[in-house]
């Protein structure tokens, strides 16, 4: 019986101590935020756009033109937010996506906003080999840096998940922060294999994302469930936990998905909710840093 045939309840214990070991969350990182702050809002967008389709190799022009949709309609309509509340927020974007829609990226970081990378494609990395994932994480940032002049200093993953080679492949590219992982709702310190990486996780959460309410699937009859009202009110109530907490509240939205007229709104409540709470609005990048200087130096 080889490795993989063992059953999990037949596995020794350094077996599965090993599987828990990677990518873990080591010390809490829960900075003051400036000014007195209450809580750091840090608001992402995943500028996934044509990727989304092209990822799994699909050329449906119907699924393109909705890719299309969140360069068109949705990235602008997001910066017009974002410019009017006077707030930055960080967008991650797949490498194709930066080459498709140059002037968008550069629009965002004249504005004051972040980029941090986001995949080649949209390609899903947790299933790539190291040398795959590596040369792609490197060249998605040279990529991302040609476009705008601004090397990424954070990473979100296409699949929100880490192979066993990701966190190598971040520190080699001496990344300051992963936004993928989701063992805590503060910052904390990466620990992999037992070493502290010294690497800023912000994490993630499914239910802080409007992909897992909107989402629609034609053919498998995957409809949204929850209406806008809804959706407003799990992130503000995920949001009034930061207020209370003085922590974070971070949350990932979609150009093609958020900014449809009857859903734009979402974003302008809780920013403006936000503001009359004395919030403080950051990129990921600011947070991370903030959060980078609590890690004592060796
Ligand atoms: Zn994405």
């Amino acid at each position: 019986m080889s490795d993989d045939e063992v059953p999990p309840w037949r596995w020794p214990e350094e077996r599965w101590r090993s599987s828990v070991s990677r990518g873990r969350a080591g010390a809490p990182l829960r900075p003051k935020w400036p000014n007195g702050a209450r809580c750091a809002v840090a608001l992402s967008f995943d500028s996934d756009h044509e990727t989304n389709e092209l990822r799994d190799g699909g050329t449906s022009i119907g699924r393109l033109s909705w890719g299309q949709y969140g360069a068109r309609v949705g990235a602008p309509r997001i910066l017009a937010l974002l410019k009017k509340y006077d707030v930055r927020a960080s967008f991650y974007v797949p490498a194709v996506s930066a080459m498709l829609y140059p002037d968008e990226q550069r629009r965002i970081i004249a504005e004051g906003h972040e980029i941090g990378l986001h995949g080649w494609i949209h390609e899903l990395n947790s299933t790539l080999d190291y040398t795959s994932e590596r040369d792609l994480m490197f060249a998605a940032a040279d990529a991302l840096e040609g476009v705008t002049g601004v090397r990424p200093i954070g990473i979100r993953t296409p699949s929100w998940d880490f192979s066993p080679h990701t966190m190598k492949c971040i520190e080699e590219l001496g990344l300051t922060y992963d936004s993928s992982l989701m063992a805590d709702e503060d910052c904390y310190e990466l620990v992999h294999e037992g070493r502290p990486t010294g690497i800023v996780e912000i994490p993630v959460e499914w239910i802080r994302d409007d992909a897992p309410y909107f989402s629609m699937h034609r053919m498998l009859s995957l409809r949204p469930y929850t209406p806008p009202e809804g959706v407003f009110d799990i992130f503000k109530r995920e949001l009034d936990g930061a207020l209370e907490a003085g922590g974070l509240f971070q949350l990932t939205m979609h150009p093609h998905i958020i900014t449809p007229r009857s859903r734009i709104w979402i974003v302008e409540d809780l920013i403006a909710y936000a503001q009359s709470r004395g919030a403080w609005f950051a990129t990921h990048g600011e947070v991370a840093r903030l959060a980078k200087a609590l890690i004592p130096k060796n």
